[in-house]
């Protein structure tokens, strides 16, 4: 335990329940937090807090308690618990993944649950939620009773950086390079210089390998909505599934019927398959990765609809659309989903210029009266700026648009009033006049 005395004065943020206690707040402290657990005091020396001790992070200690409880495996059970019921009220049938625990917004921070089917994919974001693994693993069982349970430790490499992200990431996010000439280049989410690190080194396997008992990673299959998906959480190379877009998908499905679809920064390809569900007539995905493209075609296959190799184009998406664009396509819907631009707030104008980019050539591929879905997810990029990004894009492709509707994360993304930095996905709907 160790044991951290506030500055006078910084008492503010943790009496507003804030769970981020910054290191610049902290004037002494005293103990060595080897089981991970901090309590907070104020210059006073009165009990403010108790959470989640990281040595290596800005962000010293993510905050669980301030009412003086220790964060132990009945807590853990508690707030589980009460996850699990916010899903059984909120999402739709016939859908067995989805996000379990989303961290600061089910009073969790630095510990994500995803469940698809019967396996729970345990995620330990923070140094500190790493030391409590037996207890947090015992909780998962506990409160979702997972036939597999596969823990993944990324805390120690996420304090080293950028702020943690509560989107899964995958290996293909190293290919975020446009190439095209006269473009304000593009070069990757972390910055530049080669700080890109390999998503891999980032998701170390933990000792035994990573993976829950009986459990090989691969694809796990489980249902949205009664359509068929898999998640890929294979080898640490990728993590799984984009959960958090499944409202835009319902959205896209119920008006997709006879339309066509241009779906760029694809990934596995799942706003088409809904897509396809929906009635579109033609649906094209558009990734850098090779790998997600498989898993696209088998996502069409799994759901029955035909595979057709022109469907599916691997190529930067940056260059891809000008392509498009100096050829006249036009497209009844287009989706737009990149990874994040901005990793820290270094990138926020590089980020900027990115989606202004991209959405400018987008807007040009929408045939009058169709749809753009474009997205953002990046937290640093607020949606607030992320509008007016997407409106002066749409002053200099000369293309009107109206915005129809805002959808971000569903309800199983919840984000707690108190930690507003945990609501990162932006969707806004947009119709072309
Ligand atoms: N829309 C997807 C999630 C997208 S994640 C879904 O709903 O499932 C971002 C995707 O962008 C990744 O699959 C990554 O491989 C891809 N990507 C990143 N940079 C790219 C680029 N410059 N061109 C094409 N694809 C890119």
């Amino acid at each position: 335990m160790i044991r951290l005395t506030l500055k006078p004065g910084r008492e503010a943020s943790v009496a507003r329940r804030h769970p981020w206690l910054f290191s610049g707040g902290v004037a002494s402290a005293a103990g060595d937090g080897a089981d991970g657990h901090a309590e907070v005091v104020d210059a006073g020396g009165r009990l403010v807090a108790r959470g989640a001790y990281s040595p290596d992070s800005q962000i010293l200690a993510r905050l669980w308690t301030f009412d003086g409880r220790v964060p132990d495996g009945a807590l853990f059970r508690e707030r589980f618990a009460a996850a699990r019921k916010l899903r059984e009220e909120c999402l739709p049938p016939e859908t067995t993944g989805y996000r379990a625990v989303n961290s600061e917004g089910d009073l969790c921070p630095g510990v994500l649950v995803d469940v698809y089917g019967g396996t729970a994919v345990l995620e330990l974001t923070t140094r500190g939620t790493e030391i409590w693994r037996a207890e947090l693993e015992a909780a998962v069982r506990d409160a979702f009773a997972p036939t597999h349970l596969i823990v993944r430790e990324t805390g120690s490499s996420r304090d080293q950086g950028g702020r943690p992200s509560p989107r899964p990431e995958n290996a293909a996010l190293r290919a975020t390079f446009p190439t095209a000439a006269g473009l304000p280049r593009w070069t990757g989410p972390a910055g530049r210089g080669g700080s890109v690190e390999p998503v891999e080194a980032r998701i170390p396997s933990p000792p035994g390998g990573g993976r829950g008992e009986g459990e090989g990673g691969g694809r796990i299959p489980f249902l949205e909505s009664g359509l068929h998906f898999l998640a890929d959480i294979s080898g640490g190379q990728k993590t799984g599934f984009f959960l958090d877009q499944r409202d835009n998908r319902a959205r896209l499905r119920a008006l997709a019927r006879g339309k066509s679809v241009l779906n760029l920064f694809s990934y596995s390809g799942a706003f088409s398959v809904a897509a396809l569900a929906g009635g579109a007539e033609r649906c094209l995905d558009v990734d850098s990765s090779a790998g997600a493209l498989d898993l696209a075609r088998e996502h069409r296959r799994a759901n029955g609809t035909p595979v057709s190799d022109v469907d599916f184009v691997q190529a930067d998406v940056f260059e891809d659309v000008r392509r498009r664009a100096a050829a006249g396509e036009r497209w009844e819907v287009v989706v737009c989903d990149p990874p994040a631009f901005a990793k820290k707030k270094a990138d926020v104008d590089r980020a900027a210029r990115g989606y202004k980019d991209v959405n400018r050539v987008a807007m040009a591929l929408v045939a009058p009266g169709g749809w753009l879905l474009t997205c953002s997810c990046s937290g640093l990029v607020d949606a607030d700026l992320f509008q007016k990004i997407v409106f002066s894009a749409s002053v200099d492709a000369r293309v009107p648009f109206a915005l129809v509707a805002r959808q971000g994360a569903g309800p199983d993304h919840p984000v707690s009033l108190d930690c507003p930095e945990g609501e990162y996905l932006k969707g806004l709907w947009l119709r072309r006049a």
